[in-house]
């Protein structure tokens, strides 16, 4: 038992100011992750900051007609709210494809972006991992890695981040917003999260003294044409193989705009920037789907166990634009995808 502090925050500016005087100190807000880390002494901090009584569970307007939403709203208020469910809806896809509905009840905004890397070896404090500890090795290269990362790895780790929405933001292009000791900043998602390198301890960009208090999400939710598309090994109640956020805008079957973003393949949700690039302008039809699906796979690499999620990911990334294209996002098991689009 390793021995801990507990406090309340009363309000954002006492949370920074706890959490920099105290940087081995932890925020605890659902607790859905963190007590699983502490109970398997993979986290040992040294004070828990309960911050659920912040004043951070709204979902506002904001002045661009975007959303703001408080990094404490639950994660099963935010997939049932009417505003998410109309304007987007594939962030409410996304997060009732993740986890149960008692830990939705639980988990909240916030928290969902820092959940750790559910990689079996991280959990295993008796196995080398440079995540857990840095520079003793990585023990899923060469190990059991069928969960394991196939785009931006590094030969210091292979995780995946586990997230189901964090896979829909990074689509939605949404921005994290976080307060610090200098003030408030406003991070783009695609550069929250980090890829492993040469430090693969450092999930994110988010400083350690700093609080995220908000997600914006911007006015376009692609909720025409859009879908998640989560592959994994039960119906429910499991991490994604991989996944897929899709929101395509079409004119008159023509793609306008494309965003596509992955989960399950790396350390990060990965957005394939090129892929949508290469879709805008062109008819919305398999070819063109199976072209983006080409450019997203074409650096992937497999570890050995977990080299079918390559083929897997090009798929999963054909369906996910087929169904977005047609206007059929909870379609599952949609076995006629046909040669073009109306
Ligand atoms: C059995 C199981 C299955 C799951 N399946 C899925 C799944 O399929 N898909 C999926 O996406 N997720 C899944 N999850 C993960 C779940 O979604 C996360 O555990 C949850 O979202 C974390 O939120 P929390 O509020 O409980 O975070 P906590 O556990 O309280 O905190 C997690 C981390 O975030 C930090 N933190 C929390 N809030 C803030 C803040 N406002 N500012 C700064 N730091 C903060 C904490 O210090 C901690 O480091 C699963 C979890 C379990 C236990
Ligand atoms: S993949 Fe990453 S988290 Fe897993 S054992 Fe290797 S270093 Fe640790």
């Amino acid at each position: 038992m390793n021995n801990f502090g507990y406090s309340r925050a009363t309000d954002i500016a006492d949370a920074v100011r706890q959490i920099t005087a105290n940087p081995s100190a932890k925020f605890i807000a659902g607790g859905t992750n963190l007590i699983d880390l502490i109970k398997e002494h993979v986290a040992l901090p040294s004070r828990l900051i309960d911050i659920t009584h912040l004043p951070l569970c709204n979902v506002e307007e904001t002045e661009k007609g975007g959303l703001r939403i408080g990094a404490l709203v639950l994660n099963s208020d935010l997939a049932s709210h009417p505003q998410i469910e109309a304007r987007y809806p594939l962030l409410a896809s996304a997060m009732l494809a993740g986890a149960s509905p008692q830990l939705r009840n639980m988990a909240t905004t916030g928290g969902n972006l820092l959940q750790r890397t559910r990689c079996l070896y991280f959990y295993e404090t008796s196995t080398p991992c440079n995540k857990r500890d840095p520079r003793s090795g990585c023990s899923a290269i060469g190990g059991i890695n069928r969960m394991h990362a196939i785009l931006g790895t590094s030969e210091h780790c292979i995780a995946t981040h586990p997230s189901d929405m964090c896979v829909a933001l990074a689509a939605l292009d949404a921005r994290v917003l976080a307060t610090g000791p200098n003030g408030e900043r406003s991070i783009a998602f695609a550069d929250f999260h980090r890829l492993p390198g040469d430090m693969p301890q450092i999930d994110s960009t988010l400083r350690v003294d700093e609080i995220i208090t908000a997600i914006e999400l911007p006015p376009n939710g692609f909720a025409r044409n859009y879908t998640y598309l989560k592959i994994r090994d039960r119906l429910s109640y499991a991490f994604a193989l991989i996944s897929v956020a899709v929101g395509l805008e079409i004119e008159g079957g023509t793609i306008r705009e494309a965003r596509l973003a992955l989960g399950g393949v790396a350390h990060k949700p990965w957005r394939d920037r090129d892929a949508e690039t290469q879709l805008n302008g062109l008819p919305a039809t398999r070819a063109s789907f199976q072209c983006a699906a080409n450019t997203v796979v074409c650096e992937a690499r497999g570890f050995g166990h977990n080299d079918f999620k390559i083929e897997l990911a090009r798929r999963a990334i054909v369906r996910a634009l087929t169904q977005a294209g047609r206007g059929t996002p909870q379609s599952q098991t949609d076995k006629r995808i046909s040669g073009s689009l109306p």
